[in-house]
């Protein structure tokens, strides 16, 4: 395996993990998956790793990541191998045959603070730092996850940001850009004048769930809608707003994300009812394990549920336009 560069300190990350941990050890976290979307074409990274030989039948978000890094040259990644996908073990593999250093960090099984806590420890011991160094850094990011917060409640509760802005500022969470005090001052500069700022157009509150959705048009399309995301739930819990001033064991017990889907319902639940949501979109994507569990989502909610699946980036094909029409004048009905 080739070491990487001592004075590149950059760690590619493809979920959140807990950041605080690699900006304690003086490293930065790069999210794979914002490469890959704001890449000019993204489309070309899923075609990239198809050449490279992942089969066409494989989450496009997957490809996406493997072809960012290799075309960002980032040779060392911080792979969560329990509590997110199975597609990343195998993603961890071809990474290190090309000679990507892993690292692994496994969410518990269960959300419980003490076991989060042992996670941490193996985390920050495997990047040569301590979970004290680590709670240091979430005292760092408290003033930016606050300042997510507001973002959430500003676009969700208010109506007064867009949700594709929401969206770009929550998922940029797991990573800060790099550069937390940068991206805490931009975020404010972005606040600002919004705090003031009359409710956009937009009537019909809906929430939108499920894993970041990989077509870029969604959020236009769903404003040209007159539709309100009230609520967008994984970013949401990417910002960890809910528990940020909790310790670090906590805040990572009070994410959604890694564990069982009936908190995960009942979390959506909460939230649809607070923000009124009229109904809930559920973005799928293709070939992703997460889509067994729609039924239990639809069964869980009571409210009217949309699931849409997509396959690869780009803008939303006519198919799914028609019945996010179809959906949304069902619910004005
Ligand atoms: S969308 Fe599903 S299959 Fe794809 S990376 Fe995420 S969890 Fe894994």
């Amino acid at each position: 395996m080739t070491r990487p560069n001592p004075t590149d300190r950059r760690v590619g990350i493809t979920t959140t993990v807990p950041s605080e941990v690699i900006f304690a050890a003086g490293l930065v976290p790069v999210d794979l998956n914002n490469l890959f979307m704001s890449a000019p074409r993204p489309e070309a990274l899923v075609e990239e790793a198809e050449q490279a030989g992942f089969p066409r039948n494989c989450c496009a978000w997957i490809k996406g990541i493997y072809a960012a890094c290799r075309r960002e040259k980032v040779r060392r990644l911080v792979g969560v191998v329990r509590g997110d996908c199975s597609n990343t073990l195998a993603l961890m593999e071809v990474l290190r045959s090309e000679g990507v250093e892993t690292i692994e960090f496994a969410y518990p099984h269960e959300p419980r603070p003490e076991l989060v806590a042992g996670a941490i420890e193996s985390f920050a011991a495997s990047l040569g730092t301590t979970t004290e160094a680590a709670q240091r850094q979430r005292r760092r990011l408290e003033p930016a996850r606050r300042l997510l917060a507001e973002v959430d409640e500003l676009a969700g509760a208010r109506g007064t940001a867009s949700a594709a802005d929401a969206h770009l500022w929550m998922i940029s969470a797991s990573d800060f850009r790099g550069d937390p005090e940068s991206f805490e001052r931009d975020l404010a500069s972005f606040l600002a004048p919004l705090r003031a700022a009359p409710p956009r157009p937009g009537s019909l509150p809906v929430v939108l769930a499920g894993v970041p959705p990989i077509k870029s048009g969604l959020f236009a399309e769903l404003e040209r809608l007159g539709v309100r995301v009230a609520y967008d739930e994984m970013p949401y819990e990417f910002t960890m707003a809910r528990a940020r001033s909790m310790p670090l064991e906590t805040m990572y017990a009070e994410y959604i994300y890694p564990y069982d889907i009936e908190r995960r319902v009942a979390r959506l639940r909460e939230a649809a009812r607070s923000r009124a949501a009229r109904g809930v979109i559920h973005y799928v994507q293709s070939f992703c394990y997460r889509q067994i569990q729609d039924r239990l989502l639809r069964e869980g909610l009571g409210l009217p549920v949309l699931t849409l699946e997509c396959d690869r980036p780009g803008p939303l094909d006519a198919g799914a336009m028609t019945r996010l029409e179809a959906f949304v004048e069902s619910l004005r009905r």
